[in-house]
């Protein structure tokens, strides 16, 4: 059975968080002389001089009525990246604990791992680039605290099948971290609808991908209570700045044209399979449940640096393991794939 005081970090259970002005006061008041911020305004036509809402309410509300999640079972970072760092930071102890990763995967939680001084267990994904159930079992150990699962998966492109998972949530006494980033551009089902079957369980989504906000940094963690308690706990008070839930919320107002680019590019998707195998230098085009695919090339390295010579960035990732030879191209507007396939058309 898993129980969050298992795993929970010492110090984290004992720590009293920071409580901020906003924190203290929330009624209905006219006089706010409690933060020391500037109560002229701000130098600019829109006003930021007050702090932000330290758990984005507002945002936490929009959300719950599109994912059908409660406020009590969000946890909004400055990107997902912040998420991943904090679940570090919350469960695992430097220098003694464990994460097992299952590459190749996203590189965020070797490198956010290794700020936090934690042991990595790798156990490599199948040639068919699924789990192996089996070995993740036998890495397992007592001071194993997380195990990152990122489906659909970057930057193979393809989701992870979901009884595999269902298995290693169901075995696993820590927390299982299902990254769900691309999961608008998949046909499979969120995993947010298990969250009542596991109390082991983060979801992780983004802002970044599908809805276009990549630069105003906003990651969503979606767990039980008692989790979303302890990431409130760890993270910084302010996290998520003013204009990013403003922003934010405003764009969660226009489902209908996210919806609609994401059809867009799964065209575009289909498009570029197709004019892409019937290039010479193309061995194999991995099936992709998200916005990029992975190509394997007879000589990714040339390609990259042809493409780059002509304005055109992907990204190689033919140095990753069990991604020998592979490209990574995210899927652009029509115009910009056409450009790359004309581009590719004259590489010898
Ligand atoms: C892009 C990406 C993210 C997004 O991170 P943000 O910090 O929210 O921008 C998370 N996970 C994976 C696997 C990604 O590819």
């Amino acid at each position: 059975m898993f129980d969050i005081n298992n795993i929970l970090r010492e110090n984290i259970k004992r720590l009293v968080p920071y409580s901020s002005a906003r924190d203290e006061y929330q009624g209905e008041a006219s006089v706010f002389l409690d933060a020391n911020e500037n109560a002229f305004g701000s130098p600019l036509d829109q006003q930021f001089n007050r702090y932000p809402d330290p758990l984005q309410y507002d945002l936490k509300k929009r959300i719950t009525e599109i994912k059908g999640v409660p406020p009590r079972n969000i946890f909004i970072g400055n990107g997902s990246d912040e998420a991943i760092d904090i679940l570090f930071r919350s469960f695992c102890n430097p220098g003694v604990d464990n994460v097992v990763l299952v590459p190749p995967t996203y590189g965020m939680y070797e490198v956010s791992a290794n700020i936090n001084d934690i042991e990595i267990r790798k156990v490599n994904l199948t040639e068919e680039y699924q789990l192996n159930v089996e070995g993740i079992a036998e890495a397992v150990d007592k001071n194993t605290k997380l195990i990152f699962i990122c489906s659909p998966n970057n930057p193979t492109g393809n989701s992870i099948n979901r009884d595999d998972i269902q298995t290693v949530l169901a075995n696993f006494r820590g927390i299982v971290v299902v990254d769900e980033a691309y999961i608008n551009f998949s046909r499979q089902k969120s995993f947010i609808q298990e969250l009542t079957e596991y109390s082991n369980l983060v979801v992780m989504q983004t802002l970044s991908k599908a809805w276009g906000l990549a630069g105003l940094r906003v990651g969503m963690a979606f767990a039980s209570e008692e989790i979303i308690e302890v990431m409130n706990k760890v993270k910084p008070p302010y996290n998520v700045n003013e204009s990013s839930q403003q922003l934010a919320l405003a764009a969660l107002a226009n489902v209908d044209q996210v919806n609609e680019w994401i059809k867009e590019t799964l065209a575009q998707r289909d498009r570029l399979v197709l004019a892409l195998k019937d290039m010479e230098f193309v061995v194999d085009i991995y099936p992709s449940d998200a916005n990029f695919i992975l190509v394997k090339t007879t000589n990714a390295n040339g390609i990259y640096d042809f493409l780059v010579k002509q304005g055109i960035i992907v990204r190689n990732r033919s140095k990753v393991e069990l991604c020998e030879g592979c490209l990574r191209i995210t899927i652009g507007t029509p115009d910009e794939n056409t450009i790359l396939l004309e581009t590719l058309k004259t590489f010898e």
